[in-house]
């Protein structure tokens, strides 16, 4: 992978704790694998309780002047941070495609986007205010400030291996909080690159760690910590609820973006182009690999012989191989566990009267999983309750408006759901009905930085990105002033 990169020295086989740039964890080293080929890329620390301990220490004693910082400062050292991720772009993309498989324009899409929040929030540490008012009894003032809410930590995902730590640090880092990282162990090396450009663009010591190794004992260090005031978590929603129970003796602050079951609904009066557009991209982007992929497409009567036909064909024509290759739209999935799940998912959905009108199930190789597309699928099968978290796109026939919003709406959780529709009433209806966090209406993506991102229900707390993020990283104190 070296060999790639315009700058080798991004390529980090050291965690990056308190400030400094250590070799070995206390555990020893963990290899970090190409899930294209199953070659090791290279090594990271396996840290432990002890550099996470070192970590949140080092957070704390950098908190006191981070906070003071003026925020024209902590705005310019996040232009600065943004500013050499878009320079790096390339080997960041090189990065991240190596060790999570997506193919490289993918890459450099999630490159960019995770330089977004970036952006965003440099402009939104200029703008924390406050509030004064006149309490009802009159001889009193009180002015509501906004504090940063102290030492942070967040544990982050395999899926989007820069943006989901962007969208966590940078607000983070506008609040005036420090924040301790711990990345999924299947891509470190795309937070370690983070790590060393927000080091390069001044992010002073403490103030941001990237702690590699093993997720149990990392996780309870710093859900147990009575320093760590937040805990900023991107997961399944099982870890998630462990984290929060975990939390609960020290009351912690907590933002949880787990899982979904994303249902995307087309209405007989759809556009047909835009729905075809909008299920390719929120089903197959990242071969099917993010908690906003539709996992039920419900296709009315009317229009469904014409979507299944041009889906199929659509699907079909999506290229599968190694992510560096020039043209591959699905990339290998992220480990043979992932493979299983969605032949599982097939078998049982097979085997429950289900029908394969696109992709080869012979043709998987390993964790290469070509595009599948199914009719006749039904809420009583494994692909309906379960995310199946890969290129698998089940369909299932409806005839009326409620029984759809009662399919889409009859699941525990709550994160995105998309809705193709031409008239008017019919999206102000759909879209007030649905039980989700975020609803595309004529599209098939909802991630952007300037709009909230998070769910309902089981899909989680809180919300990140947009103008409303940084409140994740703020506490409200009202101050009285009193016999005036
Ligand atoms: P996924 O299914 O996307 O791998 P996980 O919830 O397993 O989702 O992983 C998301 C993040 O949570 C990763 O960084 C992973 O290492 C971490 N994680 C997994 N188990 C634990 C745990 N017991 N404590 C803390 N973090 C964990």
């Amino acid at each position: 992978t070296k060999d790639r990169l315009r700058d080798p020295a991004l390529l980090r086989f050291q965690a990056f704790v308190a400030g400094e740039w250590c070799d070995a964890g206390s555990g020893g080293s963990l290899p970090v694998a190409d899930p294209a080929t199953g070659e090791t890329l290279g090594t990271v620390p396996d840290c432990g309780a002890d550099e996470t301990r070192a970590a949140i220490a080092a957070a704390e004693a950098a908190f006191p002047a981070w906070r003071r910082t003026a925020p024209a400062e902590r705005a310019a050292i996040l232009e600065r941070w943004n500013a050499l991720i878009l320079e790096n772009a390339e080997d960041l993309a090189a990065i991240m495609t190596a060790e999570q498989g997506k193919p490289l324009a993918e890459a450099r899409g999630e490159v960019a986007y995770g330089a977004s929040f970036v952006k965003w929030f440099a402009e939104e540490a200029r703008r924390i205010t406050g509030d004064v008012f006149t309490a009802p009894v009159g001889d009193r003032r009180v002015l509501v400030l906004k504090e940063p809410v102290g030492v942070c930590a967040a544990i982050t995902p395999w899926n989007f291996p820069i943006a989901m730590i962007t969208r966590k640090v940078a607000p983070a880092f506008a609040a005036g909080c420090p924040i301790v990282v711990k990345p999924a162990d299947l891509t470190p090396f795309s937070a370690l690159a983070l790590a060393v450009l927000a080091e390069q663009a001044g992010v002073p010591k403490g103030v941001f760690s990237v702690v590699t190794g093993q997720a149990a004992p990392i996780g309870a260090e710093m859900t147990g910590s009575e320093t760590v005031r937040k805990l900023s978590f991107t997961g399944s929603t099982g870890v998630g609820r462990l984290l929060m129970a975990q939390s609960a003796p020290t009351i912690k602050r907590l933002s949880l973006e787990l899982g979904g079951n994303a249902p995307f609904i087309v209405f007989d009066d759809a556009d047909l182009d835009l729905a075809i557009a909008g299920v390719m991209a929120s089903k197959f982007r990242n071969a099917g690999q993010t908690c906003v992929c539709a996992n039920r497409i419900l296709v009315q009567d009317g229009i469904h012989d014409r979507f299944v036909a041009r889906l199929a064909e659509a699907a079909a024509g999506l290229r599968i191989g190694n992510g560096f290759e020039a043209g591959v739209a699905i990339g290998p999935l992220i480990n043979d566990a992932a493979s299983a799940k969605v032949m599982a998912h097939l078998d049982d959905a097979l085997s429950r009267g289900a029908r394969l009108v696109a992709g080869d199930p012979d043709a998987v190789r390993g964790r290469f999983v070509p595009p599948l597309v199914l009719t006749g699928a039904d809420t009583g099968m494994r692909l309906a309750v379960e995310e199946t978290f890969g290129p698998l796109a089940p369909l299932m026939r409806f005839s009326r408006e409620e029984d759809a919003i009662a399919i889409a709406n009859a699941t525990p959780f709550g994160l995105a759901s998309y809705f193709f529709t031409s008239d008017i009433r019919r999206a102000w209806r759909v879209g007030e009905a649905l039980e989700f966090g975020m609803v595309g209406l004529n599209t098939g993506t909802v991630s952007m930085e300037a709009a909230p991102f998070g769910g309902v229900k089981q899909s989680g707390l809180g919300r990140e990105g947009s103008a409303y993020g940084i409140d994740e990283y703020l506490e409200l104190k009202s101050l009285h002033m009193g016999g005036l």
